[in-house]
């Protein structure tokens, strides 16, 4: 059990290692290029080793719960695996945002005044259960902006990017909460979970097939020992195929999501400022703006903006979304 343990640490401390070219040069490199880094070598660097010890301090509990379960309940584990990833899942939704994020983020409230007015009237027209009003320095990272919600069912918080509320006007960012709300009303949320639950316990009673068998422990050079954590890596390299079918069914099931999110917006009233909202979201973050319906059907979460844009029966009268990208006009 120790030994899964300190393997774990090793592996995850490595692929932590082995990431960091291709991601210093994402951020520091392709980012820049565009204008969207705005953070330094110094915060990178912490950000990257409080992340990794994060994920080592607060994965290792997991793991141990999870060998233990096998352990005791052999292959009869899925059930119980199940609800120990819900719990994980559950733990991490809810109550770990509010002591992972401040870490890396600084929180103020928002500050009164005409927002703030409109999100509390908005929250309170969908009863909302809106307890806090957060803004998210998310500037000091990265220009790409955004919004979301954490807490308990009966009490959450809604966190703005302050480059969300620098970028848009006030019904705007209403739009985009009404989009918000509109997951939250349509439980979204318990719908995905319910998914990634089933392919997780499909995944389960695969694994379970696998675990008694020695003949993959064998190919890969394990002889004598056979530790359950070696066998559930050696078949998730097995078993990554299927990732592809689970994830293809996870972003078609998010896409409709996302189209339900926009109608509810739309019946809100919020369509022309969700619509322009969308084409600022896309333009300063350089989105995609169009994708082969097939590429898109297998890769992407979100529906292509036109797709959207299309839905909530947006006619453009006037130009939106000028925006100048410094660096990329140089390029031209
Ligand atoms: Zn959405």
């Amino acid at each position: 059990m120790s030994q899964s343990i300190v393997f774990f640490a090793i592996t995850t401390t490595l692929s932590v290692l082995e990431s960091i070219p291709t991601s210093y040069y994402q951020t520091f490199v392709l980012e820049e290029k565009f204008g969207f880094n705005k953070t330094t070598l110094k915060v990178w660097l912490t950000d990257m080793v409080k992340s990794l010890l994060l994920t080592i301090t607060l994965g290792s509990p997991f793991l141990y719960a999870f060998l233990k379960i096998i352990e005791v309940y052999g292959v009869s584990f899925v059930s119980y695996a199940c609800g120990l990833v819900l719990f994980a899942q559950l733990f991490f939704m809810t109550i770990a945002p509010s002591f992972i994020l401040p870490l890396f983020y600084k929180f103020s409230p928002l500050e009164d005044g005409e927002l703030k007015t409109e999100i509390e009237a908005l929250a309170k027209r969908n009863e909302f259960p809106l307890k806090e009003l957060s803004v998210m320095d998310g500037s000091t990272r990265s220009a790409h902006s955004n919004a979301f919600f954490v807490g308990l069912p009966w009490s959450k918080k809604i966190v703005l990017y302050d480059t969300l509320i620098e970028h848009n006007t006030t019904p705007e960012t209403v739009a985009v909460l009404a989009h918000e709300i509109g997951h939250w009303k349509l439980n979204h949320l318990a719908q995905l979970m319910v998914a990634t639950q089933g392919t997780l316990a499909f995944t389960f009673i695969l694994f379970s097939a696998f675990l008694g068998n020695r003949a993959i422990f064998h190919s890969f050079g394990f002889h004598g020992v056979y530790p359950p954590f070696i066998a559930f890596t050696l078949f998730s390299y097995v078993s990554s195929p299927l990732n592809c079918l689970f994830q293809f069914g996870l972003n078609v099931l998010s896409r409709k999501n996302e189209y339900q999110a926009d109608q509810y917006a739309l019946e809100q009233g919020h369509s022309d400022s969700l619509a322009y909202s969308l084409i600022k979201l896309t333009t300063e973050n350089l989105g995609t703006i169009d994708s082969d319906w097939l590429y898109s059907a297998y890769n992407h979460s979100h529906p292509i903006l036109a797709d959207r844009l299309s839905n909530l029966g947006y006619v453009s009268k006037e130009k939106v979304g000028d925006v100048k990208i410094a660096g990329a006009e140089k390029q031209d």
